[in-house]
């Protein structure tokens, strides 16, 4: 947790440690913070120690009667736009989840011509991983076939028809000729999403069935 000391206090930062530039955690070192001679305002600047850029966060300074000193957080410059997919992906599938981030990253730096390929890479990483989890015998053939042919070893249905339809869009970004024009990257990260929530849903029903097995 990143504190701050004002007028000889210390006061905890009600902020997020993650930078809402590059989206790395753990990232943030608080340079500065002024108090308003006015009123329990307080305006801190915070420096990324990765990718080096400046994050300006609005606080109330709040007084409470117990405990320790603390912040409200009122506005943050700039607004952090988090990742669309959930955080667990992070813990199950962490390359995964790096090439997502990088994927984001670049389309927030407005990267349009690259962003596709780059969300498609991210999703044959996580088809792949999931399969070779599923499939840890099959994984040399996994890791170097095509990723239609990945596709069409998952045996949930749904999961496979958002790989399928995400996988077309992402082949299309990275060809120079579509042949579904009519869905875009924005379509491609709907299906990503989905298919995220349906792959760490099935992970907790796994786990869950083999708790009814066990009675
Ligand atoms: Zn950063």
């Amino acid at each position: 947790m990143m504190n701050v000391t004002v007028d000889g206090k210390e006061f905890f930062l009600d902020v997020r440690d993650v930078c809402p530039h590059c989206h790395q955690s753990t990232s943030l070192q608080v340079l500065q913070a002024v108090k308003s001679p006015v009123s329990n305002e307080c305006a801190a600047v915070l420096l990324c120690r990765r990718c080096k850029r400046l994050v300006f966060a609005d606080l109330l300074l709040l007084n409470k009667l117990l405990g320790t000193d603390d912040t409200k957080l009122i506005a943050l410059y700039p607004n952090p736009k988090d990742l669309e997919i959930p955080a667990e992906m992070d813990l199950h599938y962490p390359t995964f989840y790096e090439l997502y981030r990088q994927a984001h990253r670049a389309e927030e730096e407005n990267l349009t011509e690259i962003v596709g390929a780059a969300y498609r890479k991210a999703l044959e990483t996580l088809v792949k991983t999931y399969l070779t989890e599923q499939f840890p015998a099959d994984a040399p053939a996994i890791s170097t076939e095509l990723l239609g042919n990945s596709i069409a070893r998952i045996e949930y249905p749904r999961i496979k028809a958002l790989a399928k339809v995400a996988a077309w869009i992402g082949n299309d970004e990275t060809h120079t000729f579509k042949k579904n024009p009519d869905l875009n990257v924005a379509d491609m990260k709907n299906f990503m999403v989905a298919l995220c929530h349906l792959i760490l849903a099935e992970k907790v029903g796994d786990e869950a069935a083999e708790l009814v097995a066990r009675k």
